[in-house]
């Protein structure tokens, strides 16, 4: 199976479960879902007009919509060749979740990586069963998607974008029947700005869940 792979680098896991963690990052071509504030909107579209070589992408720029066709084992023998030494292999996007993600991630695995999967939920999830999903719910985004109950039954951690109270309401809303007792859940304020940050403090101090801030922007790093 080929992946419309946009970029691979590696880097520090800057969020969630996982910060700080050297992590290699995969990020997939294409997303339908249109949040307003998407940092990565140069992967929302593959157009065939962008499509580059597999060495074009494998270089560190992600200013522009380019995307080239892999498929896992040259995508491993890639990484091998880069000489990168992270172990943890963060899959995100775009939205990975579009593709069938079984295949990519068991290669990995097989090769001696830990996969983590980043998706807004509104898709199924297909990966391996060692495959941590993180799941950041995208509630009443442009496209209008729902967010699945089987992704966030999937998930092993659930990374809530806040900035006002109706965030954390519709997260409630969206767990009314999902069980939380053996995930990680985390709220991330949406922008650097005291107002959201003291929000999703306040209530992760109230419900002991983990803040989880965009370390990789106060480090001005991707
Ligand atoms: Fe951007 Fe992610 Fe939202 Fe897609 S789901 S629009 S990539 S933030």
């Amino acid at each position: 199976m080929h992946y419309p792979v946009n970029e691979v680098f590696e880097t520090i896991q800057g969020e969630g479960f996982f910060t700080g963690v050297p992590a290699i990052f995969i990020r997939l071509q294409g997303c339908p879902v249109g949040c307003a504030w998407c940092d990565t909107q140069h992967t929302w579209e593959k157009l065939p007009k962008n499509k580059v070589t597999q060495e074009q992408v494998i270089q560190v720029d992600g200013t522009v919509g380019r995307w080239c066709d892999m498929e896992p084992e040259a995508l491993i023998s890639q990484l091998q060749a880069k000489g990168f030494t992270a172990k943890h292999v963060v899959i995100t996007g775009g939205e990975p979740c579009m593709y069938d993600l079984k295949q990519l991630t068991s290669e990995l695995e097989s090769a001696g990586y830990q996969c983590q999967i980043e998706t807004s939920g509104t898709f199924e999830v297909n990966c391996s069963d060692r495959t941590w999903v993180t799941v950041s719910p995208k509630v009443n985004m442009r496209a209008g998607m729902e967010v699945r109950g089987d992704a966030l039954q999937r998930a092993d951690e659930i990374k809530h974008p806040v900035a006002i109270m109706r965030h954390v309401e519709e997260l409630d809303a969206l767990l009314e029947n999902i069980d939380i007792t053996n995930k990680v859940m985390c709220l991330q304020p949406i922008s650097q700005k005291p107002r959201a940050t003291e929000l999703a403090m306040r209530t992760c101090i109230d419900r002991n869940w983990r803040l989880s801030i965009q370390t990789h922007k106060y480090l001005a790093i991707d």
